[in-house]
């Protein structure tokens, strides 16, 4: 690291807003996007907000929070919104309306950004509420050989710039110590990110807001999977309610559930 103050870059990703029940489109391939309202990916705000929070934790600490988005031009919408919270600049790597990029892309465009800027810490969220993929982070991390810590639901920076990361596991926590540089994707419970106030919304407007292509970066968008086909699952049966104990082991007997 050429100076001990902290890089970070925050990639965060336009998804359907988390309250909105997606339908899946006509042709069975994917979810119908018209008419719907999009938002911030909820982990990704999740790390904005730990980025936040770790410059306002550790005074002089942190030289830079910058984020960065992969998607269409409307994608500036989340950006701006990042830039209103208190991220200090953004880029937009913009594609084409109907084009998605998968992780794997998404890491590589990445990398190309990170080795540009030398940024030294990446928080990413654990996924994509969309996709659900859960694998930009440790794409990333294979890409450039770095540490990372996945799932996180505690980050501490120590005096010595090394990073302690807890993370949730089965019966436990785990926790992880690393030097930078370090790639930490985020778990829900790590933080409940703020909201934008009106006249940082405004001031936001004036931030720097850089628009580039996956081109201006030397990289052709080369996606590998095909989706086949994407299905509603089963409907459930309505349930019915039963008047005391007796009715109820009865009817599980039905069901052979006991
Ligand atoms: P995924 O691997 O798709 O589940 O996404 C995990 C994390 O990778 C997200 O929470 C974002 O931080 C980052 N990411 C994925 N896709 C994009 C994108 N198109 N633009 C920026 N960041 C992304």
């Amino acid at each position: 690291m050429s100076s001990n103050k902290l890089k970070i870059l925050v990639p965060v990703k336009r998804v359907i807003d988390y309250a909105i029940k997606p339908r899946i489109n006509k042709q069975n391939t994917g979810i119908e996007s018209k008419g719907v309202k999009f938002s911030i990916n909820p982990f990704c705000d999740i790390a904005l907000e730990e980025s936040l929070k770790i410059r306002e934790a550790n005074k002089d600490l942190v030289e830079s929070i910058h984020t960065v988005s992969i998607g269409p031009l409307k994608a500036q919408d989340v950006l701006r919104t990042t830039l209103a919270k208190g991220a200090d600049k953004s880029t937009l790597i913009q594609i084409k309306d109907d084009e998605e990029v998968e992780p794997l892309q998404v890491g590589k465009i990445l990398k190309s950004i990170i080795e540009k800027n030398d940024y030294n810490l990446i928080i990413l969220g654990k996924q994509s509420i969309d996709d659900d993929s859960n694998q930009t982070g440790q794409i990333l991390g294979g890409l450039l050989n770095w540490s990372q810590a996945t799932n996180a639901s505690k980050v501490k920076i120590n005096t010595d710039n090394t990073v302690e990361v807890t993370r949730e596991i089965d019966g436990g926590e785990d926790v992880l110590k690393s030097k930078l540089p370090l790639i930490i994707t985020t778990d829900l419970r790590l933080n409940e990110p703020r909201y934008a106030s009106l006249p940082n919304i405004m001031k936001a407007k004036k931030k720097p807001l850089e628009k580039l292509t996956p081109k201006d970066l030397g990289i052709e968008i080369e996606n590998r999977l095909q989706i086949l086909k994407i299905e509603e699952p089963p409907k459930r049966q309505a349930g019915i309610k039963v008047e005391n104990v007796d009715q109820l082991v009865e009817k599980l007997k039905q069901v052979k559930a006991l």
